[in-house]
């Protein structure tokens, strides 16, 4: 039996690329796909949040001189991208997988509307939100935390290249170790990075949980929602 009924699932935009330079690795995603398949067979109501950093990024790269929010709505069309892809992959595994936009683009994907997207979710659907929070100066990460915040999800994995959350940086130091649990009080005196502050913030208000665990681990993700000793539970 899973251990959560509907989660959220944040997925960097870096994680499609693979061992690539930037775009989308198709082994990768297919992979990624499979992992997801899994926990929806678990009967787990799955919807997916995804970044576009391996596309655009507003604050870095590409957009610099750019005016900021200009290149912000870049990066949120760089998310709907990958959305599309990541749908596009899910509907050829098998499952049925819907993409719900927060900026208005309806000739490419449907508009998030907040009571269509938990019926798609009650059907089994998976939804992935696209176009992050659909405002510039925001991350993936917040809208991860928003949507979660808004669809009752009962925790929101945030997928990373570290299985976790460490007591220092493990690729710099040997003897760091994984904090199974960290409160979020905790998390932010000893200034470790879980998400960007606004989705911190807004995750601690609402006393949803985020599980910090590697999405390049096979098995990881059904080990979550099975409530196994994986990754990092950060708690309220
Ligand atoms: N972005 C934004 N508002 C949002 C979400 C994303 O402006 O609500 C833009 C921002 O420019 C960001 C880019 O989209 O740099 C890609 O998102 P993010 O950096 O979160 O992607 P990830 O790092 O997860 O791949």
């Amino acid at each position: 039996m899973p251990a959560y009924q509907r989660i959220l699932l944040k997925l960097s935009g870096e994680a499609l690329m693979g061992d690539d330079a930037f775009g989308i690795n198709r082994a990768t995603i297919v992979r990624i796909v499979d992992e997801i398949a899994e926990v929806t067979r678990l009967g787990v109501q799955v919807a997916i949040v995804i970044g576009g950093g391996n596309i655009f990024r507003g604050v870095a790269g590409g957009s610099v001189g750019m005016d900021r929010a200009t290149a912000d709505y870049m990066g949120m069309l760089a998310t709907v991208m990958n959305s599309l892809a990541l749908a596009d992959t899910m509907n050829k595994a098998g499952l049925v997988a819907r993409v719900m936009s927060a900026i208005g683009i309806e000739q490419v994907v449907e508009p998030y509307v907040r009571p269509k997207a938990l019926q798609y979710l009650e059907e089994g659907k998976v939804v992935v939100f696209a176009a992050g929070t659909g405002n510039p100066f925001f991350t993936t990460d917040t809208a991860a935390a928003l949507r979660g915040a808004e669809i009752g999800a009962e925790m929101v994995l945030k997928a990373t290249k570290v299985d976790g959350v460490y007591t220092a940086d493990p690729n710099k130091d040997p003897a760091a170790t994984r904090y199974t649990t960290i409160s979020f009080d905790e998390a932010m005196a000893r200034n470790l990075q879980v998400m960007d502050a606004t989705a911190f913030a807004l995750c601690r208000d609402q006393k949803l949980p985020v599980k910090v665990f590697s999405i390049f681990k096979p098995g990881a993700l059904r080990n979550v929602v099975m409530g196994a000793d994986e990754g990092t539970l950060v708690h309220v």
